[in-house]
């Protein structure tokens, strides 16, 4: 299958209320982990250490600036953020959404794509952004909008992004790129060799040896 015709009629549909993945087609409810479950076995995600209250906002300007980004990269429009708080619009939620749109207008590109749900049978998964430059290279992008940074940690995500992409979609046979725009420290980046064969080890490692091996199997 093409990219193009997937985005066009997607297969797999994220409900972001339930947090379930399901086929389009029927509706029915797909089983097996999400890529943030998956990574969860070599980084899991401390939820004690942060306090609930600044988990949820934190997790609300992630959602909010993810969908603006979303509806400017699909409509060419700029929504607007909903949020309060004690009444007054959440700054940071804009800032950080017009730090990554800027960033964005210098990307010049034949193809894009964002927020596409998919699965392979194994897993599931929405990737933020993907695009095609014109020297034919694909670039996977995630944003981020924490400031606790963890790179080996984003390229494993990425890596497990990519086995997805190439499984479904024939004509991307790789990634050429792997990017992070981290709105909350203004920072743009990329991986060097080394991290992305740690990425590579460690992905073989929940593959091969987790609760999720069985997934792997045939
Ligand atoms: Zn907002």
């Amino acid at each position: 299958m093409k990219i193009k015709d997937y985005y066009a009629n997607p297969l797999v549909k994220l409900n972001e209320a339930t947090h379930e993945y399901y086929w389009t087609a029927t509706n029915e409810i797909i089983q097996g982990p999400s890529i943030t479950k998956l990574i969860e076995v070599i980084y899991p995600f401390k939820i004690k250490d942060i306090p609930a209250d600044a988990l949820k906002a934190g997790i609300e300007k992630g959602v909010c600036v993810h969908n603006r980004l979303s509806e400017y990269i699909k409509a060419k429009d700029d929504s607007k953020c909903q949020h309060t708080y004690n009444g007054w619009p959440i700054q940071t939620h804009t800032k950080e959404y017009l730090w990554i749109k800027e960033q964005l207008a210098n990307v010049s590109c034949q193809e894009i794509y964002s927020e596409v749900s998919l699965s392979n049978g194994r897993y599931n998964g929405t990737f933020d952004l993907l695009y095609l430059d014109h020297n034919n290279k694909w670039h996977l992008v995630d944003f981020k909008t924490t400031a606790r940074l963890n790179k080996a940690k984003e390229i494993l995500q990425l890596k497990f992004y990519e086995q997805l992409i190439t499984d479904i979609f024939e004509d991307i046979p790789e990634i050429d790129y792997y990017e992070i725009y981290n709105s909350k420290n203004q920072e743009h980046y990329t991986f060097d060799d080394d991290l992305q064969k740690q990425a590579e080890f460690e992905k073989a490692k929940i593959m091969n040896e987790s609760e999720f091996s069985e997934l792997f199997k045939n």
